[in-house]
C-alpha cells in the first residue's frame, strides 16, 4: 500500500532514451520536483574516479563511500545540481568515462543502499518525476505512475552523440554506440536493482516522436493514472 500522500512518477529506461530530458519537462509543466538519479551515482563514480578508484573496485569503494557527502541542489532553471563534498560537480560528471564509472559503481551494493534514503526521503517530501533504472521496480515501486522509456540503440547513440557534439567534445559515433549498449548491458544484467521495466508499467519507445510528443504522451498517461 502507497502511503505516501505525494505523486510519484517513475520514470525508467535504458541510457540515453531521453528520460533526463523528458521528466525535466513533465515536471516542470506539473509543478513537481523533478530527480534525475542518474547523476547521483555520476557524481558517486566521480568522486571514486578522483580517488584513483577503479569501478570494479569493491573494497575501495567500499572503503570511501562514506566519504561521499552529496547535497542536490534544486535551482529555479530546473538545473538539477550536484554538489559533491562542498563542489558543485554538476557539469564534470556529463563525460563518456563517467558514464562507464557510473554504471560501475553503481552494481556495488554499499553503492546503492547508500543512495536508496537520499531518492526515497526526496518522493516522501514532494510530488516527483523521478528517472533512472530502478524507480518502478526497487526504489519507489507503489509510484503511482510508471513509464519505461526506451528507443532503439542506434537511435538512443546518435541523440547522445549529437548532445556531446553540439558540447564540443570530439568523439566518434561508433565510439558512443559502443559506450551505450556496454552500459546497458551492464546495467540490466547486475545482480543487484538490474534495469528492467516493472510489471505495472507503460512501455513507451520515442525511436521515432518528437520530445513534444513524448511529454505529452506521458502528461496524458499521469492523467489517466491519477486524475490530475
Ligand atoms: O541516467 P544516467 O545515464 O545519467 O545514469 C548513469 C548510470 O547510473 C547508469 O548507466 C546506471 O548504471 C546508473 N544508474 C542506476 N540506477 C539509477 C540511475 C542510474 O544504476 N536509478
Amino acid at each position: 500500500m502507497n502511503e505516501n500522500p505525494y505523486v510519484s512518477v517513475a520514470i525508467d529506461g535504458p541510457a540515453g532514451a531521453g528520460k533526463s530530458t523528458i521528466a525535466k519537462r513533465v515536471a516542470a509543466d506539473l509543478g513537481y520536483l523533478y530527480v534525475d538519479t542518474g547523476a547521483i551515482y555520476r557524481t558517486v563514480g566521480y568522486h571514486m574516479s578522483l580517488m584513483g578508484i577503479g569501478p570494479k573496485d569493491k573494497d575501495g569503494i567500499e572503503r570511501c563511500i562514506d566519504d561521499v557527502n552529496i547535497r542536490i541542489e534544486h535551482q529555479p532553471d530546473g538545473v538539477q545540481h550536484m554538489i559533491l563534498n562542498g563542489q558543485d560537480v554538476t557539469d564534470l560528471i556529463r563525460t563518456p568515462e563517467i558514464s562507464m564509472m557510473a554504471s560501475g559503481v553503481s552494481a556495488q551494493p554499499c553503492v546503492r543502499a547508500y543512495l536508496l534514503d537520499m531518492q526515497r526521503e526526496l518522493a516522501g517530501n514532494h510530488n516527483v518525476v523521478m528517472d533512472g533504472r530502478d524507480i518502478g521496480t526497487v526504489v519507489l515501486p507503489h509510484a503511482q505512475v510508471k513509464v519505461y522509456l526506451t528507443a532503439s540503440a542506434e537511435i538512443r547513440a546518435r541523440r547522445r552523440w549529437k548532445e556531446l557534439t553540439e558540447k564540443g567534445e570530439n568523439i566518434r559515433f561508433e565510439d558512443v554506440y559502443t559506450d551505450v549498449v556496454k552500459r546497458d548491458e551492464q546495467d540490466m544484467n547486475r545482480k543487484i536493482a538490474p534495469l528492467k521495466c516493472a510489471a505495472d508499467a507503460e512501455v513507451l519507445d520515442c525511436s521515432y516522436l518528437t520530445v513534444e510528443q513524448v511529454v505529452a504522451e506521458m502528461k496524458a498517461i499521469i492523467r489517466r493514472k491519477t486524475g490530475r
